[in-house]
This record gives C-alpha cells, sequence and structure tokens, in this order.
C-alpha cells in the first residue's frame, strides 16, 4: 500500500510541530510542507522581536525536523494563488492548514485610513524584513507615537520605538528599520488601553522589560492604579498570581522618581479607547473617551464615559488583535477569523475523494497564545487526523493516480533556504549581528538559484 503522503499549508510553529507529530507516529507518511515565503518558519522570523533571539532559538527543532528524508519543503509556493487549494485535494491523502492569522485589526474609528494609522502587524513586519511591509510608508518624524493595545505584540511595538539605536544595531532587525530608527525622532510613546491594569493581557517578564528600559521616564497612569475592595481581593487568590505580579510591576513603575530627565518616555494609560484620529493628510492627533470598568470582577468590560482627552501624535500604531484571512472553498467563521473546526477537522467536510481538511495553529484557534502553544494544539489536529485515518474515513490515494501539481512559480526547498540562511547569517557576521535579513524576494531566489550547482530543482510536487 502506498504511503500516506500529507501536504501542510503554512511553515510557521504550528506547521513545523504537526510535521513533527506526523513523523514521529508509527504511520508512515511523507510530508510537504509549503509556504508563500522562500523562507520558513512564519512568525518566528517575522512576528518575534529581533531583540529576542534567545526565542528564535526554536528554530533548531524545525531545521532537525526538516532533514527527515521524508519531509520536503515548497517555499515560495502561495496556496490559493500560486497552486489552487482543489489541486493540492487531488495529489495529497489529507491537508493541515497552519497558514496563520496574522493580519492586522485596523482601528474601527473615523481617520484610521489617514497616512500613518497602520497596525502592528505593518510595523512587526516592516522591522522584521517580512517581504510584504519593506515598502511600508511610515514617517518617524514626529516626537510623538501612540500604540493602541495592552497586549505583548504593543509593548514590543513600544520598546522597539524607544530602543536604543546601539542595542538594536546588534540584532537581526531589517537594515532598512535600523537605519530609519537611528534617524527617528520619535521619543515619546503614549501606550493606550481600553481597561485598567488587571484586564491587560501583558506577560511579566515582557512588562518588566519595558518599563525598566534605561533612558526611558515612565509615566503611569496613577488613577487607573487605585483598586476596590474586589478587586483587592480579587489578586489576592492563587490563580491570579500572573496579574498580581503585572499590577506589583506597574506599581513599582509608577512609584520611581519620574522627575528625572531621560532622553525618551513612556506613557502607560489606562481606562481609554480611541474615538477618532485626526488629521487633514496624515495622523497630527488621536482623540480618546475615558471609560469606566463595570460588570463582575474576573469580567469587567470598558464602558465609555463624556470625558474626552487628545494626545497628539505624528504616528499611531493599533495593536489590537490579529485574524486570519479566508481561503477559497474553506469554511470560515468571519466573526473570529479562524476556519470553523472539532479538534482540529474542518467542520462541514464531506469526504469524497478529495483529501480531508484539517487547521493547525492561529488559524484553528485565534491568535492567542505563545509558540509552544503551537505544539499541544497542532498534536489534537494530528491524533484527529490519524484517527480519521485508522477508522477508514479517508483512503490513501495509489501513488500512480497521483496528479503532479504544477507549481506557478520557482520553488524554493529546504537546501535553497540553507543557502539564504548561510548568506544571511554571513552579512550578519562581517558585522557584528546574528544575520542580516534579505528582505525582497527576488534576492532570495538569486542566491538560492545561484547556489544550485546546475542540478534542476523540479518545479512541481511530487
Ligand atoms: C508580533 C508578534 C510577536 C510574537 N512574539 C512571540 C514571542 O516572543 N514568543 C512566543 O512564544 N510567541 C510569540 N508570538 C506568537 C507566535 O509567533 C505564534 O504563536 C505562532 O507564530 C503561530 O504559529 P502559526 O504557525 O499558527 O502561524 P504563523 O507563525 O503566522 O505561520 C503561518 C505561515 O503560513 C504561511 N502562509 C500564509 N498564507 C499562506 C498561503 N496562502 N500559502 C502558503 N503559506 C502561507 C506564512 O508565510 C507563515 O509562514 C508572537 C506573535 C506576534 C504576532
Amino acid at each position: 500500500m502506498s504511503e500516506p503522503h500529507i501536504a501542510i499549508i503554512g511553515s510557521g510553529p504550528s506547521g513545523f510541530f504537526a510535521a513533527e507529530a506526523l513523523l514521529k507516529s508509527d504511520a508512515g507518511v511523507r510530508v510537504d510542507m509549503f509556504d508563500r515565503l522562500p523562507t520558513p518558519y512564519g512568525l518566528v522570523r517575522s512576528g518575534v522581536a529581533p531583540d529576542h533571539q534567545q526565542i528564535k532559538q526554536v528554530v533548531k527543532v524545525f531545521d532537525a525536523l526538516a532533514s527527515n528524508i521524508k519531509f520536503a519543503f515548497f517555499g515560495n509556493v502561495e496556496v490559493g494563488s500560486n497552486i489552487s487549494l482543489d489541486l493540492l485535494r487531488s495529489r495529497y491523502d489529507a491537508i493541515i492548514l497552519a497558514y496563520g492569522a496574522s493580519a492586522g485589526t485596523p482601528l474601527p474609528v473615523p481617520g484610521s485610513h489617514l497616512s500613518q494609522s497602520i497596525t502592528a502587524t505593518d510595523f512587526v513586519g516592516w522591522y522584521n524584513g517580512h517581504p510584504d511591509f519593506t515598502r511600508l510608508d511610515l514617517s518617524l518624524d514626529n516626537d510623538s507615537a501612540v500604540v493602541i493595545g495592552h497586549g505583548n505584540v504593543a509593548i514590543d511595538v513600544a520598546r522597539i520605538l524607544l530602543s536604543d539605536h546601539a542595542r538594536l544595531a546588534k540584532t537581526d532587525i531589517a537594515d532598512h528599520a535600523l537605519e530609519a530608527l537611528r534617524r527617528s525622532r520619535v521619543r515619546r510613546v503614549h501606550m493606550v488601553g481600553r481597561r485598567g491594569p488587571i484586564q491587560a493581557s501583558f506577560t511579566t517578564a515582557e512588562l518588566r522589560e519595558l518599563l525598566g528600559m534605561p533612558d526611558v521616564r515612565i509615566v503611569v497612569d496613577r488613577e487607573a492604579l487605585r483598586l476596590d475592595e474586589q478587586e483587592h481581593a480579587f489578586l489576592e487568590l492563587p490563580i491570579n498570581a500572573a496579574i498580581k505580579r503585572n499590577v506589583d510591576v506597574i506599581n513599582a513603575a509608577a512609584a520611581r522618581d519620574c522627575s528625572r530627565e531621560k532622553a525618551k518616555e513612556l506613557h502607560l494609560t489606562f481606562l481609554a479607547s480611541p474615538v477618532a484620529i485626526e488629521g487633514s493628510d496624515r495622523v497630527s492627533a488621536v482623540q480618546f473617551v475615558r471609560n469606566q470598568l463595570e460588570g463582575p470582577v474576573n469580567d469587567r468590560k470598558a464602558v465609555p464615559g463624556t470625558w474626552h482627552f487628545s494626545v497628539l501624535a505624528g504616528l499611531t500604531i493599533a495593536s489590537i488583535g490579529f485574524r486570519g484571512r479566508p481561503l477559497e472553498n474553506v469554511p470560515f467563521d468571519t466573526r473570529r477569523g479562524i476556519i470553523p473546526n472539532v479538534e482540529g477537522r474542518v467542520m462541514g467536510e464531506a469526504l469524497h475523494g478529495a483529501a480531508p481538511l484539517y487547521v493547525a495553529g492561529w488559524i484553528k484557534r485565534g491568535a492567542t497564545g505563545i509558540i509552544g502553544t503551537n505544539r499541544a494544539d497542532a498534536g489534537e489536529t494530528v491524533r484527529k487526523l490519524l484517527s480519521d485515518f485508522r477508522e477508514g474515513r479517508w483512503p490513501v490515494k495509489d501513488d500512480r493516480q497521483r496528479v503532479n501539481v504544477p507549481l506557478m512559480s520557482p520553488r524554493i526547498d529546504f537546501a535553497d533556504w540553507r543557502r539564504i540562511d548561510d548568506a544571511e547569517c554571513r552579512a550578519g557576521r562581517e558585522s557584528g549581528r546574528p544575520r542580516r535579513k534579505m528582505v525582497s524576494i527576488d534576492a532570495m531566489l538569486e542566491v538560492a538559484v545561484r547556489g544550485r550547482e546546475g542540478a534542476a530543482t523540479p518545479e512541481t510536487a511530487a
């Protein structure tokens, strides 16, 4: 009997963790992994902040997997445009969609279309050298910026805006971003969230790092730090220890002497929602309404009050969540921005011959959780896929009947990627950095193809 041949769409953590679970199983599967970029690793390369190199070490696990002879990488192949999902379904036995959910959510307020009103997706993609964002229209020519959102991505954004240039110059931040940040006039970042410190979704290590930045004066909205009796009791519950640690870190920062002049400032503002972005052609200010919290202490909602205030700023970055994008002929939950599924099996799937669809990672559960969360998540999906297989819910195609799938773009295999990786790391070493990223797909393809020693790489999935 032929071996089950599984395609994974997306080479981020969830795609690689799904490949790991498949290859470690006793089902004898082969795995082909597709990514729209020539570079693998998804948000580990293009999301995780450049000054957090330690976190990127997870790719060593992924690299080891890629050398398994039953694994093949098809980089630079976008499913839905360079190749159709329907074709892949007639070629493979089952498909895992692991293509992430990193589309930004723009602010739902008047003025969000103005120049210099961007999302965290844009800004993070820009400083991390994602080819989609290298030409971002960004001007760091005003001394104030507003970051909206109180999560870890907002922290990354604020920290990069306020970081000392010499510190960033030791990272793998994209060259264009390093140069723009060297010339940046941004001195003050307002990080604004709609609820209070108890509801913010920071993790303590990231918060401590931000509030402990040297040369950055921290100005905390003290009013929001006054807690009522119920809130104090809530924080004392052992289950809320992490929230309490955050509140303690914020209180400690607020208590620090902030009269001393520092080169830069971070204003941490709670209980405020943007109502409009002001400006004629580009952002000049953001108007906020002050909120009150209502509801039970473990589920307080922000309710707008009547007091409005404005913050002058030349740039606003919305970090209010990420969403997945739909793929043709695949069910999609537009409200949650995910593919509806039960334990990873896509809902509403009629299993008539075409390969069944499964999902893993952010496109399965939404944009929550850290890299490690995707391991258990992908494990659940693979368990479902394999139990469906063992129960005979989908057949394995005869190899002679598998159609070859023509790719509409030059395919990058893992050896090609290693050449790109080598070239980036070599360029990095010459300037005392972990790597200097290539940010154009053409440049990546040139390095990949130049090193192929004349061996033709098949342009079909086989
Ligand atoms: C700014 C930011 C910073 C973060 N920092 C950290 C951190 O410090 N530590 C931590 O643990 N977690 C961090 N995370 C969370 C972590 O990155 C995610 O949990 C994880 O990347 C989600 O994995 P995924 O595989 O589901 O999606 P992704 O990582 O987004 O991977 C999806 C992949 O699919 C590809 N793709 C998309 N569409 C197609 C298509 N049509 N065809 C083919 N391929 C396609 C993409 O190119 C991408 O490679 C961060 C997230 C963000 C946004």
